[in-house]
């Protein structure tokens, strides 16, 4: 961890943006879904015109969340693509051009995720929702609980067709166990019969936790009680299906309920963030400060406050622009990111000051991680149209507690003022911070 190469980082960076590959004949219909697909989504699109050349692509980009692929291709004239995406494990949405009763078949006999009529004008909208949907699902973790093992795998069979990640439960009891150690799953699809804890109890229990807004719960019964989904749903079911359930029906109901949680979460985050940078903003860093100071104080964790701020960046915006000054912050706010750990956290305090917690950093370690942000950021100058811009920032810490949160920013922002006094492109730590 001690010096990281941010161009490789980079390219790890870019490689973990979702690939969606579209295979057809019409370079009009690839060239329109691809545009569009690249406005309403960060995926990477990829295009070919013949099986050929998606074999070809598929060696080189292997990690694909989609294909949007057409059945009669010059060297595919009968839907062999879908098998062979099918061999690669790749989901594929099909598009055809006409739909008769022989199409729908060779279609329906080949497990596709859905398959789109093409030139019928609203197929772009549907084929562009379809492919975000699946680009996003691997970040969901649903977790199936139920006591049939049968049940289990045909749903998580069902949900993993559809890139959503999964994780099973056999009973109440274990699905909790579960939840504690994967607290980031957003979606429980719970059985009602089960031995040792049964859905309603789990689902009482789970709610007593996670709201409907962290969390979406789907209860499950083969039970013939018109009750019971009234009884679901009044302790905290989001929604209810009954087995046996038609595949279509399971799709709607776990996809409408992923949308929920998925555009409930994007709200929060937006609320939490700073537009330009997408790092914290600094109403959340007062929040979440406070927490973490108050932890601090109870002797859980070691906390170290560093003010960071950018030397004479009124000078880049004289010099290059407006533009080229939101550039830098944006490409300081990537280096923050890529230089501390993922539980420390950093924020957008101002203008082109910066605010980053160190939580449970060892003694000593806050000075060693402090200065290699201070040096990645001297050493890595902005390219702006082919212009080095060099950047230089000043950093202010304190690992004492002091009288409050906010007291130890203004500490860590007095240090800062020493670093700034001292010549700029500096680290100085409090007299307690540097011994650790
Ligand atoms: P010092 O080394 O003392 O910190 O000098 P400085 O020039 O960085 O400090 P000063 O406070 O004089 O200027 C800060 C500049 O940051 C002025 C302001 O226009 C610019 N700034 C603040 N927010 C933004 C922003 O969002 N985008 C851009 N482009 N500039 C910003
Ligand atoms: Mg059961
Ligand atoms: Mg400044």
């Amino acid at each position: 961890m001690a010096s990281r190469n941010p161009s490789e980082r980079d390219c790890q960076l870019s490689d973990a943006r979702p690939q969606v590959l579209l295979i057809d004949d019409s370079r009009s219909v690839v060239g329109l879904l691809k545009n569009r697909i690249e406005i309403a989504s960060p995926a990477r699109v990829l295009t070919a015109s013949t099986l050929a050349g998606a074999r070809e692509l598929l060696e080189e980009a292997p990690n694909v969340a989609v294909a949007v692929a057409g059945l009669c291709l010059a060297d595919a004239p009968n839907g062999e693509v879908v098998d062979f995406l099918h061999t690669q494990k790749v989901p594929v949405v099909v598009l055809t051009g006409n739909m008769d009763e022989q199409v729908r078949e060779t279609i329906l006999a080949k497990r596709v995720i859905d398959y789109v009529v093409k030139r019928q004008g609203d197929e772009v909208d549907y084929v562009v929702e379809l492919v975000q949907r699946l680009c996003g699902n691997h970040e969901l973790k649903v977790l199936v609980v139920d006591d049939g093992r049968t049940s289990r795998l045909m749903i998580r069979r069902l949900l993993e067709a559809h890139n959503y990640q999964v994780l099973e439960a056999e009973d109440g009891v274990q699905a909790l166990e579960v939840l504690e150690e994967h607290p980031d799953v957003t979606m429980v699809l719970s059985d009602y019969q089960m031995p040792r804890m049964d859905g309603g109890e789990l689902i009482t229990r789970i709610r007593r936790r996670w709201t409907r807004n962290d969390m979406a719960i789907i209860g499950l019964s083969a039970q013939d009680d018109p009750t019971l989904s009234a009884r679901l749903l009044k302790a905290g079911a989001s929604d209810y299906l009954t087995k046996p359930f038609i595949e279509e029906e399971f799709y709607c109901r776990v996809h409408q309920n992923a949308d929920l949680v998925r555009s409930i979460r994007a709200m929060r985050d937006a609320s939490r963030r700073d537009y330009l940078t997408g790092l914290y903003n600094r109403r959340y860093l007062h929040d979440t400060g406070a927490k973490l100071y108050a932890n601090a104080r109870r002797g859980n964790l070691h906390l170290v406050a560093a003010m960071l701020d950018l030397d004479h960046f009124k000078h880049i915006n004289d010099t290059y622009g407006h533009q080229a000054g939101d550039l830098a912050l944006q490409h300081v706010a990537k280096l923050l990111r890529q230089s501390v750990r993922a539980s420390d956290m950093i924020a957008r305090y101002g203008g082109e000051e910066f605010c980053v917690l160190l939580a449970n950093g060892d003694a000593g370690q806050p000075a060693l991680v402090l200065e290699r942000v201070r040096q990645v950021v001297a050493d890595t100058p902005l390219d702006y149209d082919g212009q080095r811009i060099e950047i230089t920032l000043s950093i202010g810490a304190t690992g004492e507690l002091g009288e409050g949160f906010e007291a130890m920013l203004d500490a860590a922002d007095h240090l800062l003022y020493e670093a700034k006094a001292g010549g700029r492109n500096r680290v100085v730590l409090g007299a307690d911070t540097a011994a650790g």
